[in-house]
Protein backbone atom coordinates (compact mmCIF):
# COMPACT_ATOMS: atom_id res chain seq x y z
CA UNK A 1 0.00 0.00 0.00
CA UNK A 2 1.37 3.40 -1.10
CA UNK A 3 -0.49 6.66 0.11
CA UNK A 4 -1.07 7.18 -4.05
CA UNK A 5 -3.19 3.98 -3.76
CA UNK A 6 -6.82 4.98 -5.73
CA UNK A 7 -9.58 4.32 -3.92
CA UNK A 8 -11.31 0.86 -4.74
CA UNK A 9 -13.34 1.16 -7.95
CA UNK A 10 -15.24 -1.95 -6.99
CA UNK A 11 -19.52 -1.53 -6.90
CA UNK A 12 -21.68 -3.99 -7.32
CA UNK A 13 -22.94 -4.32 -10.60
CA UNK A 14 -26.99 -4.01 -11.91
CA UNK A 15 -26.60 -3.22 -15.16
CA UNK A 16 -27.41 -4.94 -18.07
CA UNK A 17 -25.35 -8.60 -18.77
CA UNK A 18 -23.62 -9.14 -22.03
CA UNK A 19 -24.57 -11.76 -24.44
CA UNK A 20 -21.93 -14.18 -24.02
CA UNK A 21 -22.42 -14.00 -19.87
CA UNK A 22 -26.29 -14.44 -20.07
CA UNK A 23 -27.27 -17.36 -19.60
CA UNK A 24 -24.68 -18.17 -17.12
CA UNK A 25 -26.54 -14.82 -14.79
CA UNK A 26 -29.63 -16.41 -15.50
CA UNK A 27 -28.47 -19.66 -14.17
CA UNK A 28 -26.78 -18.70 -10.97
CA UNK A 29 -30.09 -15.86 -10.59
CA UNK A 30 -32.48 -19.17 -10.67
CA UNK A 31 -29.99 -21.06 -7.95
CA UNK A 32 -30.28 -17.66 -6.06
CA UNK A 33 -34.16 -17.65 -6.26
CA UNK A 34 -33.58 -21.61 -5.04
CA UNK A 35 -32.09 -20.69 -1.91
CA UNK A 36 -28.48 -21.51 -2.30
CA UNK A 37 -25.64 -18.94 -2.66
CA UNK A 38 -23.25 -18.28 -5.66
CA UNK A 39 -20.28 -16.74 -5.68
CA UNK A 40 -18.98 -15.49 -8.66
CA UNK A 41 -15.38 -16.23 -10.44
CA UNK A 42 -13.12 -14.63 -12.92
CA UNK A 43 -9.49 -14.94 -14.30
CA UNK A 44 -7.00 -11.83 -13.43
CA UNK A 45 -6.20 -10.94 -16.70
CA UNK A 46 -2.68 -9.83 -16.07
CA UNK A 47 -0.16 -10.99 -18.17
CA UNK A 48 1.72 -12.15 -15.79
CA UNK A 49 -0.63 -13.61 -13.08
CA UNK A 50 -3.63 -15.49 -14.57
CA UNK A 51 -5.03 -16.39 -10.86
CA UNK A 52 -8.41 -18.13 -10.47
CA UNK A 53 -10.32 -15.27 -8.17
CA UNK A 54 -13.59 -15.41 -6.44
CA UNK A 55 -15.45 -12.46 -5.09
CA UNK A 56 -15.88 -12.28 -1.45
CA UNK A 57 -19.67 -11.49 -0.95
CA UNK A 58 -22.32 -14.04 -1.99
CA UNK A 59 -24.90 -13.52 -4.60
CA UNK A 60 -23.06 -9.96 -5.45
CA UNK A 61 -21.25 -9.31 -9.01
CA UNK A 62 -18.96 -6.87 -9.72
CA UNK A 63 -18.25 -5.77 -13.07
CA UNK A 64 -14.65 -5.09 -12.35
CA UNK A 65 -12.60 -7.53 -10.61
CA UNK A 66 -9.02 -6.88 -8.58
CA UNK A 67 -7.26 -9.60 -7.99
CA UNK A 68 -5.91 -10.98 -4.73
CA UNK A 69 -2.50 -11.85 -5.90
CA UNK A 70 -1.57 -8.85 -8.48
CA UNK A 71 -4.12 -6.12 -7.56
CA UNK A 72 -4.50 -6.06 -11.36
CA UNK A 73 -8.13 -4.55 -12.15
CA UNK A 74 -9.89 -6.78 -14.93
CA UNK A 75 -13.13 -5.65 -16.78
CA UNK A 76 -15.10 -9.04 -16.32
CA UNK A 77 -17.18 -8.42 -19.59
CA UNK A 78 -13.55 -9.66 -21.33
CA UNK A 79 -14.09 -13.32 -22.70
CA UNK A 80 -11.32 -14.46 -21.75
CA UNK A 81 -12.46 -13.55 -18.21
CA UNK A 82 -13.83 -16.85 -18.14
CA UNK A 83 -16.83 -15.24 -15.41
CA UNK A 84 -17.91 -18.06 -13.85
CA UNK A 85 -19.58 -18.82 -10.33
CA UNK A 86 -19.18 -21.00 -7.54
CA UNK A 87 -22.25 -22.63 -5.87
CA UNK A 88 -23.05 -23.11 -2.42
CA UNK A 89 -25.67 -24.97 -1.11
CA UNK A 90 -27.58 -23.93 1.58
CA UNK A 91 -24.79 -22.13 3.51
CA UNK A 92 -26.91 -21.14 6.40
CA UNK A 93 -26.68 -24.61 7.69
CA UNK A 94 -23.51 -25.15 9.90
CA UNK A 95 -23.23 -28.65 9.96
CA UNK A 96 -22.06 -30.32 6.74
CA UNK A 97 -23.20 -32.88 4.59
CA UNK A 98 -22.12 -35.92 3.48
ZN1 LIG B 1 -3.65 -11.21 -10.92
Amino acid sequence: MTPSDPPDPLEPYTGPIPDHLRSMFERANELIRQGADVYFKWTCLDPGCGARQTFESKNTFYRLGKCEECKYVTDLWHRDAKVNYLLIWDSRRQGRQP
